[in-house]
């Protein structure tokens, strides 16, 4: 008589076997390795990822000559503007590096990066999401959004809501404006650009909850800054931002 096999036995089977025609690749140079939704050696290293100490409120690291700053401390943008986000959080620096790993997640329908940014994101964002009621993505206009046929944040939101057990709503927030893209623009042309473009349909979705919203970059932060105010105005106690890359000099 056969033994019975596992579920679990099944699936690594079937993963030896697909690995061995398609083996898993390096996200970002296309390099094989061992497991599928990594980075190799090489680009790991390549990619700053964000640790303490930062800013409290915007979550922009502090270089070097503030390493014994307290935990309270805000950078100077924050103490000049306070954003309408409590606080936000990211995972790696933005930069010519890490670049590569968001524009083909965005632009090349790349949407199996899903899980190895996700990870990433329950990861950094471990703090906002322990003391969450609700995750909020960041909506795309429905123009773009048939052009682009898929919202990233949104499949952000979905795999950070799964991980984390925070429910998600992707309806919350609706922008309203289809406002030309962010590109090019300084700190306070951003803010107008996306000044109320988005609203809540419904405020009883959002009212009385902590929020945490999701969006792949935060650059100078006007875009979570509309959307946490959005939301504020409908009710929301409070609203965090947890975003994939952060623009390291917004000079907001
Ligand atoms: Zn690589
Ligand atoms: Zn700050």
């Amino acid at each position: 008589m056969l033994n019975p096999i596992s579920f679990d036995r099944l699936k690594a089977l079937g993963r030896r076997g697909l690995d061995a025609v398609m083996p898993p690749r390096c996200l970002k140079c296309g390099v094989v390795v061992a497991d599928p939704g990594a980075l190799c050696a090489m680009c790991f290293d390549e990619v700053t990822f964000i640790t303490p100490p930062y800013c409290a409120r915007c979550g922009i690291p502090f270089v070097d000559v503030y390493t014994n700053v307290v935990d309270t401390a805000v950078c100077g943008a924050c103490a000049k503007r306070s954003p309408s986000f409590d606080r936000a959080r990211a995972v790696y620096v933005y930069d010519e590096k890490s670049r590569p790993l968001i524009t083909r997640f965005k632009h090349a329908d790349r949407t199996d990066f899903t899980p190895a940014l996700g990870r990433w994101m329950v990861r950094a964002g471990a703090e906002l999401l322990g003391g969450a009621d609700l995750i909020v993505p960041v909506p795309l206009h429905r123009w773009r959004l048939l052009t682009r046929t898929y919202n990233q944040s949104a499949l952000l939101a979905r795999w950070v809501s799964r991980h984390s057990c925070v429910p998600a709503n992707y309806n919350a927030l609706h922008r309203t404006k289809r406002t030309p893209s962010q590109g090019g623009l300084s700190a306070v042309g951003r803010r107008r650009n996306v000044a109320r473009a988005f609203t809540v349909k419904d405020a009883a979705t959002v009212a009385g909850k902590q929020i945490v919203l999701i969006d792949d970059v935060l650059t100078t932060g006007a875009t979570l800054d509309a959307c946490a105010s959005a939301l504020r105005h409908a009710g929301a106690v409070g609203v965090d931002a947890l975003v994939v890359g952060r623009v390291p000099a917004p000079g907001r």
